[in-house]
């Protein structure tokens, strides 16, 4: 099954590059109204010229996660805009690697900001203006340290297994509302973050960016009355499980 979004109004943070970057093409190509956000405006435009080259509908509104003004600014900028907010994507994430004991504390709060605290004042934003409309579909990009730990990684870790309590938590909050909320966790995408956390790894056998916008748009296209609340994918060279 397909999803048809046509008139849906869909926030993608950390949508310049990666990850959000092909969710952006994926949401538009199946008719929504993209809001391409995240702090760097050049390459949140470079997205929308992308999108409205190939007839789609893409705006770029540029966003700090690590500061809150600048998420409700965000999200009262698209409701004034479009007056309705159907799906947010929560995709912004940043990495900080390296052991524990030589951990700076500045890179733990900028990890735990833009990752967790990020996301969840993204959710709550949203919620506000879902909540009214008893509809609306918010997605939590997790990861798979959301369940699983590796060395080197324990604060990106730490906010990633944070994202899975937020989701699973919300999940039955909005549910009461109309409201769907859902986590895809996924193991190593060719991305500029995962060349920075796992430089060991053969960018070859890596999975691509619209890998993980195949499997959101799956659960856009999930019937109403169908819901996925959690979905991990995996590049087939790693172990499974
Ligand atoms: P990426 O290519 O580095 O893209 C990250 C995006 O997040 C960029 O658009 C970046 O834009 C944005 N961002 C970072 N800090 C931000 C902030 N403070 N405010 C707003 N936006 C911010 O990384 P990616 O791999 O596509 O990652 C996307 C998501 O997937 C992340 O949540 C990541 O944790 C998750 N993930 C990735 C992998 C992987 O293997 N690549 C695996 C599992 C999960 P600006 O810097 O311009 O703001």
């Amino acid at each position: 099954m397909q999803a048809h979004l046509e008139n849906q109004i869909a926030i993608v943070t950390g949508a310049g590059r990666g990850i959000g970057r092909a969710v952006c093409q994926a949401l538009a190509a199946a008719g929504a109204q993209v809001i391409a956000a995240a702090r760097t405006r050049d390459q949140i435009e470079g997205v929308g010229r992308e999108i409205t080259t190939a007839g789609g509908r893409c705006e770029a509104m540029p966003v700090d996660l690590a500061d809150e003004a600048s998420i409700r600014k965000l999200f009262a900028s698209v409701n004034d805009r479009f007056g309705r907010l159907d799906i947010v994507v929560n995709n912004a994430g940043v990495g900080r690697f390296g052991p524990v004991a030589e951990f700076s504390t500045d890179d733990l709060d900028t990890v735990l900001n833009v990752n967790l605290r990020g996301t969840f004042l993204c959710c709550r934003e949203a919620l506000k203006l879902m909540q009214p409309r008893r509809c609306g579909f918010i997605i939590n990009v997790s990861s798979v340290v959301g369940f699983k730990g590796y060395p080197h990684q324990a604060a990106y870790t730490a906010a990633k297994h944070g994202i899975m309590g937020l989701t699973k938590s919300l999940a039955v909050e909005a549910q009461e509302h109309g409201i769907r909320v859902s986590a895809v966790l996924p193991g190593g995408v060719d991305t500029e973050l995962v060349a920075q956390a796992r430089p060991d790894l053969d960018r070859a056998i890596l999975m691509q960016p619209d890998d993980i916008a195949h499997t959101i748009m799956y659960l856009l296209s999930l019937s109403d009355r169908a819901h996925v609340d959690q979905i991990y994918i995996r590049r087939r060279t790693s172990a499974p499980f």
